[in-house]
């Protein structure tokens, strides 16, 4: 651990190897180690174990950095929920609980901790270093060149009992239109009585009908439901636009090798620090698909602090 308590009950980093405090869960003695192979820390000397917190692990560089951002008095908070008390590695004065997450942690103590902590409210920084060291976040870019959209009436008099809604789905349903919305091309219904699709750059071709062909299909569908009464007139009240545009759409994806599957276990938000494909300033907000300017992010929790 990295603080001890002094006499005065002052929560104190180690200055010298051998240096005596106080636990300040259990209360007993615990010993100050520094040296040149890890990062200087407080010990149980009196114990058999090293730590009496089980959810102890040995303190990285990545962890402290973390830490330092927020003052020393929301480091390393003891918190005790029926008689158990754990260490979180960050409790914000909100009651927030920040878990730096160094090594790989198992299935069963993600369940423990979030159960834990959870009580108070909880997220997980990760260090993409050593638990996502093979995986890499992606930017996939989509450029939409092409809209069509297919218009039909609201308001039909010539049909006593016209649904335009009843049309429109079987447009969807029963025709070769309803192939457009396949793959990444977007669609959407505007208006209520509008069709739009927006088609990639490189699915052009496949899809192309001619005006001709949608109005009969669209025809195909009015017949079905109101045979030939007004058909031809129907039809001149289709309108049909097809033009050019240019939108690009980046999406993220995260390429996962060797992928720590305990992450996906993890119920809390879970930010992922030190990803391939991120950069310095960068935060990865992994349930959320979503990268995060990191200073943005520290900003929002030290509001708490
Ligand atoms: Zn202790």
């Amino acid at each position: 651990m990295r603080y001890a308590l002094d006499k005065e009950n002052n929560k104190i980093e180690v200055s010298f190897s051998g240096e005596l405090a106080k636990c300040g869960i259990c209360d007993s003695n615990v010993k100050g180690r520094k040296g040149e192979q890890r990062i200087k820390h407080w010990y149980h000397h009196e114990k058999k174990t090293i730590d009496c917190d089980d959810w102890y692990e040995p303190i990285s560089e990545w962890h402290l950095k973390w830490q330092n951002i927020f003052p020393k008095k929301n480091r390393e908070v003891p918190i005790t929920n029926n008689k158990v008390s754990h260490r979180a590695d960050i409790l914000l004065n909100n009651g927030l609980v920040i878990e730096i997450q160094n090594s790989p942690i198992k299935f069963s103590e993600i369940k423990k901790r979030e159960l834990f902590y959870g009580k108070k409210n909880l997220i997980w920084i990760l260090n993409g270093n050593n638990l996502a060291k093979n995986s890499i976040l992606n930017e996939d870019v989509f450029t939409f060149i092409k809209k069509l959209t297919i218009s039909i009436p609201k308001k039909f008099e010539l049909i006593e009992n016209y649904n335009f809604k009843n049309v429109l789905n079987d447009i969807i349903e029963k025709t070769e239109i309803g192939y457009l919305k396949s793959d990444k091309n977007r669609f959407r219904i505007e208006n209520e009585n509008t069709l739009v699709f927006e088609f990639l750059d490189d699915k052009i071709t496949d899809f192309y009908l001619t005006e001709a062909q949608y109005k009969y299909f669209i025809a195909c569908v009015y017949e079905s439901l109101y045979d030939q009464i007004g058909l031809d007139n129907f039809r001149q009240k289709i309108e049909i636009d097809y033009s050019s545009i240019f939108e690009e759409v980046r999406e993220l994806r995260l390429i996962k090798k060797y992928w720590k599957k305990f992450i996906d276990k993890m119920e809390y938000p879970v930010f992922i620090d030190n990803l391939n494909g991120l950069k310095e300033n960068e935060i990865f907000y992994y349930q959320k698909n979503r990268i995060i300017n990191k200073n943005k992010f520290i900003d929002y929790y030290l509001k708490y602090a």
